[in-house]
């Protein structure tokens, strides 16, 4: 899969215990970041570290083709478990069918890639990282590992100089006796709540089904037992029986509102690059590090460069211009969240649009034309 286009590594190689690009947090946005590398750029040095045991996160994340470019689909496609040709929404007395392709993306396909994609000495586990500087990663047991550069993808910063609103979710896979009949996800369900709070189903099989009890709220406090009993409550309305669940995910996603960008990137190392969510690196109104990590992952791939400073200044750049081209959606979800939550009406009036006009929404850049229908459907 290696592209003529890319560039050579022209830096000096490496070499003793310096271990070349250094990739911190073995999550989404790190384990796609070394993926890519190993995949079109396999004559640079990388060494990916995590604290987990498996890479790729915890979540199964829906993601929509409209997203991506060529290069983005070719990277995505061994770690995508179903593909469809569009999804559902369903709202009180009306339900719609989307035709924008879209896809599951898993942590355990995101793990196997890693596995087979890099050699067993281009990736640790189990390190908990207390260091980031932009030349080198300090271990919990005070080894230091030296490299070219750094990228810290170690998720979110506990300060944050943004303001934010959260999406937050509980979610189990539940393995049905008899099909469930679920044959494309469903992107939002409002039909069995009253409040502001929905539901989504990303069916993984004939007989798994991944149900999501999602809420968005001015804080980031997730009430997992509530999360849970309303999951329940919802098997029940859709008359379906349900086995114990075999797993359950959760996640408290940003919501961008505003805020200064600029020291958020600066936080917790000023020369450092930073990927994820730790670099602002994430859908402003979905919050889903995934687009951006597709993205971020692709674009290290075309450096020719990888010193720590040249890492840091282009991803830092490229984090602001995303950050500024983004203001519209932030606006979007600053309207939204007037009343503390995201209505029901706004998503019914988005979602009742053009399906092009949603894949641009979706994929974060609305045009001015699609702008005005978005305002004008979602009463802002
Ligand atoms: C400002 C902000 C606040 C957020 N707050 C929350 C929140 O409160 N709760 C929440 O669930 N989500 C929160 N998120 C969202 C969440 O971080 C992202 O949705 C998503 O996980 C980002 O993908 P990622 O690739 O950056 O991180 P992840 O996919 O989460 O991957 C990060 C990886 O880094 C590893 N890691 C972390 N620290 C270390 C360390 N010291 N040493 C080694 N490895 C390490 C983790 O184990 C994980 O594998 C927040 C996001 C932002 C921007």
């Amino acid at each position: 899969m290696a592209s003529p286009e890319l560039p050579r590594y022209t830096l000096p190689m490496p070499s003793g215990r310096n271990h070349g690009i250094l990739i911190a947090g073995g999550g989404i946005s790190g384990s796609l970041a070394a993926l890519a590398m190993a995949r079109l750029r396999p004559e640079v040095p990388i060494l990916l570290v995590g604290e987990e045991a498996g890479f790729g996160g915890n979540r199964t994340l829906l993601l929509f083709d409209d997203d991506l470019d060529e290069a983005g689909r070719d990277f995505i496609a061994p770690l995508t478990a179903e593909s469809w040709d569009g999804y559902y929404v369903a709202f009180p007395g009306r339900s719609r069918k989307i035709r924008l392709r879209c896809h599951a993306i898993t942590p355990d396909r995101i793990d196997s890639a890693v596995r087979e994609g890099l050699r067993p000495d281009q990736y640790r586990t189990g390190e908990k990282i207390v260091g980031a500087r932009d030349q080198s990663l300090l271990l919990n047991g005070s080894e230091t590992i030296a490299g070219v550069g750094v990228l810290d993808a170690r998720a979110w910063v506990h300060q944050t100089t943004l303001e934010l609103g959260w999406r937050k979710s509980v979610a189990r896979l539940f393995r049905f006796e008899a099909p469930h009949r679920v044959d494309r996800p469903v992107l939002i369900d409002t039909t069995v709540t009253a409040d502001n709070a929905f539901f989504s189903c990303i069916p993984l099989s004939a007989d798994a089904l991944m149900v999501e009890y999602i809420e968005h709220s001015v804080s980031p406090d997730l009430d997992h037992a509530a999360g849970a009993a309303r999951i329940d409550e919802y098997l029940k309305a859709r008359g379906w029986k349900g086995r114990e669940y075999e797993r359950e995910e959760s996640a408290v996603l940003p919501v961008a509102l505003g805020g200064d960008f600029g020291a958020y990137w600066r936080i917790g190392g000023a020369r450092v690059a930073k990927l994820g969510a730790r670099g602002g690196f994430f859908h402003p109104t979905s919050g889903s590090p995934l687009p951006d990590a597709i993205d971020t992952a692709l674009l290290l791939t075309r450096q020719r460069d990888f010193a720590g400073a040249a890492l840091h200044d282009c991803f830092e750049s490229h984090a602001a211009a995303l950050w500024k081209r983004r203001e519209y959606l932030r606006g979007f979800n600053r309207l939204l969240f007037r009343a503390g939550s995201l209505p029901h009406t706004a998503l019914d009036g988005l979602y009742g649009l053009d399906p092009a006009v949603i894949a641009r929404f979706q994929a974060g850049e609305p045009g001015l034309f699609d702008r005005n229908k978005i305002n004008a459907a979602t009463g802002r």
